[in-house]
């Protein structure tokens, strides 16, 4: 299979340039949601107007035709081109000699092979992540370098967003399923009896829950009441990396000893990033694991 049809049979879509995978919402028989998959929203990409460097081109010797760089008639998807101006702005190489965008997948494997990733610093993406556990956010945030995150605040917010995720294990097994909708409805019932009594104890001026402004009492209650969610209680964040994060968590992430829910999500990552720029991902070689998740695999790692 290629990769747009592996996108495509992840239920991947591509409307307007942003590509996305979504995950289906269930619920058990009392109503509790839960996800079994992650979804995936690119919510941001570079945008990149040339046009601007013309009089700074102009400003060298005629001889060199420098402004003719802005006349390449290839077009190129945003970050590609990005990175390529940054990394022929090393070498001045703006004249007639350059590497044209034609030849742009080229460049790149170039810059790859030589391990010159740093140009693929200036392009970043991001993401809205859901359906993903808790768990695994807290591997997840483990990658600093390049990266920024903004993720739910259990101690914000209220029981009315609490979902949960099925491990892929639990899916086919009925037994394990109907433990997982029975652990899930209960732990949903706990956090709400128990935010209902912390909030009594709070009336009657209990001082641990005591607060002056209404969100810090609200948060007083919350911050307690979600000792009781498991590993798999759903968050939601925002991940936003450069090009050369992405490729590095992605090759971690979805190597053969990832976990799997982890492999899941950086898989759907990369297939909207592979949807969106090809030319910065097109070394990777995609593997299927006998689990049904995927993994991208490159010579070039940790360019
Ligand atoms: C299969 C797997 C199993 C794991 N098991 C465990 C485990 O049991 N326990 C555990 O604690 N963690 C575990 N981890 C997490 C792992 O150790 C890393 O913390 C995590 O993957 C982040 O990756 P990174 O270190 O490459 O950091 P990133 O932040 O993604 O950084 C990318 C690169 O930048 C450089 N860099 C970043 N920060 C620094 C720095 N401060 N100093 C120098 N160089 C830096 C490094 O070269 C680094 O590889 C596991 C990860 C995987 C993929």
């Amino acid at each position: 299979m290629t990769t747009d049809d592996i996108f495509a049979s992840l239920g991947g879509r591509d409307a307007d340039g942003f590509p996305a995978i979504h995950s289906e919402v269930f619920h058990t028989d009392a109503g509790t949601p839960y996800l079994q998959h992650a979804g995936v929203v690119m919510l941001a990409k570079p945008d990149v107007s040339t046009e601007g460097i013309r009089p700074f081109l102009e400003g060298f010797d005629d001889d060199l035709e420098f402004p003719g760089y802005l006349d390449d008639p290839a077009e190129l998807p945003p970050a590609s081109r990005l990175s390529k101006v940054a990394g022929q702005t090393c070498y001045a190489s703006f004249g007639p000699k350059r590497t044209y965008n034609v030849d742009a997948a080229k460049y790149f494997a170039n810059q790859r092979s030589g391990g010159h990733g740093s140009v693929l610093e200036h392009a970043t993406f991001s993401f809205l992540c859901y359906g993903i556990s808790r768990s695994n956010t807290h591997e997840i945030v483990r990658h600093r370098a390049g990266t920024a995150y903004s993720q739910l605040s259990q101690r914000f917010v209220s029981g009315k967003v609490l979902r949960f995720v099925e491990r892929p294990e639990y899916r086919n097994h009925p037994s394990l399923h109907k433990r997982f909708e029975e652990r899930i409805d209960r732990a949903a019932r706990d956090y709400e009896e128990i935010a209902d009594e912390l909030l009594t104890l709070q009336d009657e001026g209990d001082a641990l829950l005591d607060a002056e402004r209404k969100t810090d009492r609200r948060k007083r209650v919350q911050q307690t009441a979600r000792s009781v969610l498991p590993n798999e209680a759903e968050t939601i964040l925002v991940m936003s990396a450069n090009v050369r994060a992405w490729r590095h968590i992605i090759e971690m992430r979805t190597d053969p000893h990832a976990e799997v829910e982890i492999r899941d999500l950086f898989f759907r990552i990369f297939s909207c990033l592979m949807q969106a720029e090809p030319i910065l991902f097109d070394d990777y070689v995609v593997e299927s694991f006998p689990d049904g998740t995927y993994g991208a695999r490159t010579d070039w790692r940790k360019v």
